[in-house]
Parts: structure tokens; sequence; C-alpha cells
């Protein structure tokens, strides 16, 4: 055993767990400090109780299966895998943001893809929940898990605080 590379201190694990939901968010590190209070106080979803699927674009990754179908499969081969390893999860959690980098860059790599002016790129990640509603509907309801949407805007100039809309259509 190497000594250089151990630690001495203990972090708490949880051995026995029922997760309720798959929470899919993005990665960006300006808004890890409202996602997960959001998740656990106002989704009610402790530590444990969720699985966390973190990734650049958060839902937006599901929204294109024939543009991206390689970030596609990822996605749905995560949700496969869940649905395997961890029956208990009824809940598919799908969070997009406002201002998401992952949209700016799919603009910037994808000419034509994500038309439009950089107010409406602003915004396309709270329209495309629209899409992502229809493309769970089509390739992702096998699995069992009931969706959710919502969408993260900021909700001051500066973009210190966000707020987060539970989206529904009728
Ligand atoms: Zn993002």
């Amino acid at each position: 055993m190497s000594e250089s590379g151990g630690s001495t201190n203990a972090y708490e694990a949880l051995p026995h767990v029922h997760p309720e939901a798959l929470v899919v968010y993005c990665g960006d590190p300006r808004l890890q400090t409202a996602f997960v209070p959001f998740i656990e106080d106002e989704l009610g979803l402790a530590k444990g109780q969720y699985i966390p699927t973190v990734v650049g674009g958060g839902a937006g990754a599901l929204a294109y299966p024939q543009r991206l179908p390689k970030e596609f499969k990822f996605m749905k081969d995560r949700f496969e895998l869940i649905h395997r390893a961890f029956p208990s999860v009824k809940r598919a959690v799908l969070i997009n943001h406002e201002d998401c980098i992952y949209y700016r860059l799919l603009a910037e790599k994808i000419p034509g893809f994500l038309v439009g002016d950089a107010a409406k790129l602003r915004d396309r990640p709270g329209e495309d929940l629209n899409l992502i509603a229809g493309v769970f509907d089509r390739f992702l309801s096998h699995f069992g898990f009931q969706p959710e949407f919502y969408y993260g805007r900021f909700i001051d100039a500066n973009h210190t605080k966000m707020a987060f809309d539970h989206v529904c259509w009728q």
C-alpha cells in the first residue's frame, strides 16, 4: 500500500439507499450553489434520495437525438443503467437553465444549428424543454420514469440569483 496516496480523513457514505429520482442538470460551476439547494430544499430530495446526472447542457443534452446522436445516446445509456441498478427511481427531474454555455458552444460549433441573436440563444434552453418533453415521450418513457421539467432563470441583472419554474404543458 502506498503511504503517499492514503488519506486519514473519513467521509460519510450511505450503504442503504432507495433513490426515488434521477436529476439531470448542468455542470456549470456558476450555478451549483443554486441547483443543489433547489433540488434538496425545494424538490425535497435529500442526498441519497436522488441520483445526480450532471452534464454540460443539463437536460439540453437530450434535445437533439437526430442532430447530436452521441450526446443523446450517452444520456439514454445512463437512464438505462439507472433504471436497472435502482428500480426505486420513479421520477426523472430534467432541468435546463438560462444562458447555458453548452448552447453557446453548440451555436459556435455547428453553424446554422441554433440560429438567432444572443438574446434568443440565452432563452433557448427554456424553449427546448418542450422538445425534450417530446423526446422523452418517444424514446425514454419505457424506463417508467415520470418526467418533470424545470427552467432555471436569473432574477437579477448581475446573475447572482436564480429561480426555477416548473414547466408544464396542458
Ligand atoms: Zn449550462
